[in-house]
């Protein structure tokens, strides 16, 4: 910039160096005019006198004072007005860093009317520019601070999908959007606001692609993204396709939809919100993992004991309260033992995890499938009766039985046992009561020679349950 001439400064005061310079001009102007008269024609006596001198350096003086009145009143209302409103501006900020917001009226009244086209006009707008500069900077503060606190929180993923994306269309004014996680190779669909075919697109391979990559894509005119408006339909101006990862790992991406091309300040809040985002969709996923984790067998990825026997407490208070079946089967390997014996541990570990995959083929939804202990399951079916569940065992048992489970050139074949009980036609007064009675009717299945399934008559007592088992004790 290049830089104009100043006058030195004389005090500490503007306006009084002006006075003293208009003061100095006044009796320069004095002293200049009468020889300037002389010039015209006036004869030297006459002006050469004190009187002439005294009266031309007053009327310089007045021609300064006068001027000096005039550029303090055409400068200093403006001057002030800009002091003034600096002032407001720095009461607003200081009270928005406390309560963390810039409030319209706030904002209004700190703009200043540009009326001019010199500096003083270019220092008005300049100011409302950054008056309006500070608002925005003070929205992205705080929009991005209620972003990261409100996602830092949640852990549930699908909640924490629906709130992020709100959160986002809200700041960066968007019509829809929709966030879509990896899992299990695919993406999936987490959330959707107003895409009418949200979930089709998770099949779409641009938005595979676009997570792979780092940078966002932007798409004009997208002829395959519908939004679902009040009342119609509509295709966007633009979609934006962000993709979400973590330590480069691919997370999924988060896809926008706006009815106008992206401004500038929205595609960087976006930016913004990515990497928030990102962090909690990742924190989230790796909870959910653990969660699942913590429930599961790490062998067969059956569920374990303590989740099986909290489900079957669950299970069987419902039963209880609705009046429906619940279905108790218990199997157990037939001389699992000699299997590890004759072929090691390491292939006894992989007939555990086949049967564990054979019996998930024969359960409906709703079944849970428990790794009691060692080698053997719990079965918990729902809705169940004992018939019901009788078929369910009798299905499983085929399915083992007919499975051939290789070691090297060799073929091994095993066979499970079960025992079935079923509430209410077994009358358990708890839960514990009810899975006893399965595991004793699988007692009399291994005791009736293994390979079959078993089940009490709820009818028997407990003295014609033991003549019976002996019996076949003695038989078997
Ligand atoms: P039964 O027909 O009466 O059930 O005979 P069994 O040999 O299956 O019964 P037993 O209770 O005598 O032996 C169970 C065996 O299961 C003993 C144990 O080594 C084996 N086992 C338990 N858990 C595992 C496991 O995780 N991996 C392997 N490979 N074997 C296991
Ligand atoms: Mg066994
Ligand atoms: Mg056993």
């Amino acid at each position: 910039m290049e830089k104009d001439f100043a006058m030195p400064r004389l005090t500490s005061r503007v306006f009084t160096d002006l006075a003293i310079w208009m003061a100095a001009f006044g009796i320069a102007i004095g002293l200049v005019f009468p020889p300037f008269m002389t010039v015209l024609g006036l004869p030297a006596e006459a002006v050469f006198t004190p009187l002439f001198y005294t009266a031309s350096i007053l009327a310089g003086m007045f021609a300064a004072v006068a001027n000096y009145l005039l550029a303090r009143t055409v400068l200093r209302p403006r001057l002030k007005m800009l002091a003034e409103r600096m002032g407001t501006v720095e009461g607003a900020l200081k009270k928005s860093v406390y309560e963390n917001h810039f409030s319209a009226r706030e904002h209004n009244k700190c703009f200043i009317e540009v009326d001019s086209e010199d500096e003083l006009g270019e220092a008005a707008s300049a100011f409302n520019g950054l008056v309006t500069t500070l608002k925005r900077s003070r929205e992205v503060e705080h929009a991005a601070q209620a972003f990261a606190q409100a996602l830092s929180s949640d852990l549930d993923l699908e909640s924490l999908g629906e709130r992020a994306l709100a959160l986002v269309r809200r700041y960066a004014g968007m019509q829809a959007g929709a966030i879509y996680v990896e899992q299990e190779g695919r993406l999936a669909l987490l959330a959707n606001q107003a895409i009418a075919n949200g979930e089709s697109l998770a099949q779409s391979n641009f938005l595979r692609e676009t997570m792979r990559t780092d940078r966002e894509a932007t798409i004009h005119l997208p002829l395959d993204v519908e939004v679902d408006a009040l009342l119609t339909r509509f295709r966007p101006q633009e979609i934006m396709i962000v993709p979400l990862d973590y330590n480069k790992q691919p997370l999924g991406v988060l896809l926008l939809a706006s009815a106008e091309p992206f401004s500038e300040d929205s595609r960087r809040l976006i930016e913004l919100f990515r990497q928030g985002l990102s962090l909690a969709v990742n924190n989230a996923v790796i909870h959910s993992q653990i969660q699942k984790i913590a429930l599961l067998d790490p062998l067969t990825g059956a569920y374990n004991r303590r989740f099986g026997m909290k489900r079957l407490k669950e299970e069987f208070n419902r039963a209880q309260r609705d009046r429906a079946p619940l279905g108790v089967v218990m199997f157990d390997i037939d001389h699992f033992k000699s299997v590890n014996d004759t072929y090691g541990h390491m292939v006894g570990d992989r007939v555990l995890v086949e049967i564990h995959r054979r019996a998930e083929e024969v359960l409906r939804e709703g079944d849970v499938l428990v790794r009691y202990g060692g080698e053997e399951f719990m079965l918990l079916l729902p809705g169940a009766s004992r018939n019901d569940s009788s078929h369910i065992a009798d299905r499983l048992l085929r399915a083992v039985r007919e499975a051939r489970f290789e070691d090297d050139d060799q073929l091994i074949r095993v066979t499970v046992s079960a025992g079935v009980c079923a509430y209410p036609e077994f009358p358990a007064e708890s839960a514990e009561v009810l899975l006893n009675r399965a595991d004793e009717a699988l007692y009399k299945a291994k005791r009736g020679g293994r390979d079959r399934l078993a089940t009490l008559d709820s009818t028997e007592s407990e003295h014609e349950r033991q003549a019976r088992l002996e019996d076949a004790d003695a038989g078997g």
